[in-house]
């Protein structure tokens, strides 16, 4: 049986600050108190399993147990059909330099690789969001939502985190870069998952 959200308090298990500030955005209604990773001084755990699924869930147990405290998290990638579905759950690697995350670097090796495969237009892709509340007993609820869309280039807008500039939503001729957060929020793969989420454990 799904189990519902009943406490005060809840840890948002991710240190990217865009993920955060959208999650507290869309959790905004429901008056939890919100903490991260960061304020109560959690490592990042090492993200080895083979879907988003899987990785959401060692971050949310790993919070949860560190914590004493219910733990949200956001496993999430986009999956470009030219290339397979990569970068998937890959995707927050393909940003990672020596000088530390840089999605400008990302976002051109994207456009790069879809170059030399000669890859048609549109470059249809899907971002995916899978969400994991987890307890502090090992109890879990995981939901997944998908937003389809294109690889666009060059990049266009300034707002939004990671590989928005060149993702084009379905239905829409800007990029998520180009929308503003309520937007965004309204009609993401996060939005989406969240929808799930909310109906199932909040609501
Ligand atoms: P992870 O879930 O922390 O392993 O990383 C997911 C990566 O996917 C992030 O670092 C972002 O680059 C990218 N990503 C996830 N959601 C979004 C989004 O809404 N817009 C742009 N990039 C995203």
């Amino acid at each position: 049986m799904t189990r519902r959200f009943t406490g005060d308090s809840l840890v948002v298990a991710t240190h990217n600050r865009g993920k955060l500030d959208e999650i507290a955005a869309l959790l905004a209604p429901y008056g939890i108190a919100l903490t991260s990773n960061a304020d109560h001084g959690l490592p990042e755990p090492v993200e080895d399993g083979a879907t988003f699924a899987d990785n959401a869930r060692i971050k949310a147990h790993a919070a949860a147990r560190a914590t004493g405290l219910p733990a949200l998290s956001d496993d999430s990638g986009i999956a470009i059909d030219a290339l397979d579905g990569a970068p998937g759950i890959h995707t927050a690697d393909w940003a990672e330099t020596p000088q530390g995350r840089d999605f400008v670097h990302a976002m051109r090796h994207t456009h790069d690789l879809l170059e030399a495969a000669g890859a048609p237009h549109p470059r249809t892709a899907q971002f995916n969001c899978t969400l994991c509340l987890a307890w502090p007993d090992g109890h879990d609820e995981v939901f997944a939502g998908i937003m389809p869309g294109r690889v666009v280039w060059p990049m266009r807008g300034k707002l939004g985190h990671g590989y928005d500039p060149i993702f084009q939503p379905d239905g829409y001729d800007v990029t998520f870069a180009q929308m503003d957060r309520w937007e965004k929020n309204r009609i993401s793969h996060r939005a989406r998952a969240f929808d799930k989420l909310i109906a199932a454990c909040f609501a």
